[in-house]
């Protein structure tokens, strides 16, 4: 066995707001420099969407990760040849109008423009060419608060197409935000597509990180993270990423995206596994058996074997404690009601989603409103598709979801008949 420490974060689905203070205090911190506009290492994307970069989940364009082939796992973008190839151009990467086309605005121009009868708009300016574009097709939060009912999506064969898949019509509208950063992936496929070696996973606490001396801006991290989280800064040719906010969780510090959340929803903690699992988890021939796998790395932090073996690999009592008061360990591994993002990359990610438990559609009782049992035709009534919840967390399995929306919603009974009274008493009237 060999016990390794790893810094993970849980966001609770129900409690964010999409308020977007995350991304921006993380931009404020990190990526607020010349080269890295387009660059949000947090960004909140409203779902069903397209997200950031453009259909990152959906294009076959530029999609990474590991795929499994003859029982070895295989990077998706890249490999001896196509490397070779990329070098000197790669169609396929991802590029700016995935991204987006940042702009500054001319605050002169709003401030002296001449009366007029409707209101200053600002176009935006191209930070290639410096022109106005004409019409902005596209952007990080294009569709915030749209959801899913509105017609005002970009004309694009995807789009519709992601939008006739799920089935979208107006009364079956619904919509929940998916705050994202680097998952820190156990089996981190951006590493494995770097040339130069300059990906790493650091050894105490499993954060990823870039050498920005190492690099040589080959970029294929940006298409082997299948979750599009590696970046290229275009000013210094290097690529940039998430890194946990190392330099504030060695003081001992959250994560600026978690200290400024309004919601409240992300939790920050440390978890032990075992690194000699990795592989095999990572090589789970069925899609809906990776998020078992990947439990079946942890450790318990309480097992006396455990511990001791930790200590014995030179993991010391602090890491050991942080372990055991783990939020995410409680969470993900002993409660199970939060879900790892797209198992099915094989990259094992550790930024857990609790999913949201979403308003029911269909009239119920009191009765059957809030008895515990009542719940059970109740979650198979909420506004969110199980199927949809399904492909994001638990690789298309409903029976995964439905297992932690039952006991959300019987936590939420229990609450309720802590703090509203008792549901017997309410139940009389
Ligand atoms: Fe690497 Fe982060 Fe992407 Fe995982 S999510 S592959 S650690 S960049
Ligand atoms: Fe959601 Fe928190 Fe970010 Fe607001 S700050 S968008 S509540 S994750």
């Amino acid at each position: 066995m060999r016990i390794k420490a790893q810094v993970a974060m849980v966001m609770h689905l129900d409690k964010c707001i999409g308020c977007h203070t995350c991304s921006v205090t993380c931009k404020n911190v990190w990526t607020n420099r010349p080269g890295m506009e387009y660059v949000w290492f947090n960004n909140v994307e409203t779902r069903p969407g397209v997200g950031y970069p453009k259909e990152w989940e959906n294009t076959d364009r530029y999609k990474g990760g590991w795929v499994l082939r003859n029982g070895k796992l295989h990077l998706r973008a890249g490999g001896p040849l196509s490397k070779l190839v990329n070098i000197f151009y790669n169609p396929d990467m991802a590029d700016m109008n995935d991204f987006y086309e940042p702009w500054t605005y001319d605050f002169q121009h709003l401030h002296k423009r001449e009366k007029g009868e409707s209101i200053p708009v600002a176009r935006p300016r191209s930070m290639i060419t410096g022109n106005y574009m004409d019409k902005p097709e596209w952007g990080p939060n294009w569709d915030d608060d749209l959801a899913g009912g509105s017609e005002n999506v970009p004309n694009d064969p995807n789009v519709r197409k992601l939008q006739e898949h799920i089935k979208m019509e107006y009364e079956k509208t619904f919509m929940m935000y998916l705050p994202r950063i680097c998952e820190h992936c156990l089996n981190p496929s951006c590493v494995a597509s770097c040339p130069s070696g300059a990906l790493y996973k650091r050894d105490e606490d499993g954060i990823v990180l870039v050498d920005q001396d190492a690099c040589r801006g080959w970029r294929f991290c940006m298409n082997g993270c299948p979750y599009h989280k590696v970046y290229y800064n275009w000013n210094t040719h290097k690529a940039e990423k998430c890194n946990f906010c190392y330099p504030r969780t060695e003081a001992g510090l959250a994560t600026i995206c978690s200290e400024t959340c309004v919601g409240r929803i992300r939790y920050i903690g440390v978890v032990l596994y075992d690194a000699d699992k990795v592989k095999a988890a990572a090589l789970v021939e069925n899609p809906k058996d990776l998020y078992e796998a990947q439990l079946s790395v942890f450790l318990d932090p309480f097992d006396p074997e455990v511990i001791d073996k930790a200590r014995e690999q030179g993991i010391n009592d602090t890491w050991i404690q942080s372990a055991q008061e783990s939020p995410v360990y409680k969470l993900a591994m002993k409660w199970k009601i939060a879900l790892p993002l797209h198992p099915e990359y094989r990259t094992l990610p550790m930024v857990w989603y609790v999913p949201p438990l979403s308003p029911i559609m269909q009239h119920l009782t009191n009765e059957q409103n809030l008895s515990a049992d009542g719940y059970i035709p109740a979650v198979d009534q909420m506004r969110i598709p199980m199927e949809y919840l399904a492909s994001l967390l638990s690789a298309d399995d409903t029976k995964v979801i439905r297992k932690v929306l039952l006991k959300m919603a019987a936590m939420r009974v229990h609450m309720r008949a802590k703090t509203v009274g008792g549901i017997n008493e309410l139940n009389k009237s």
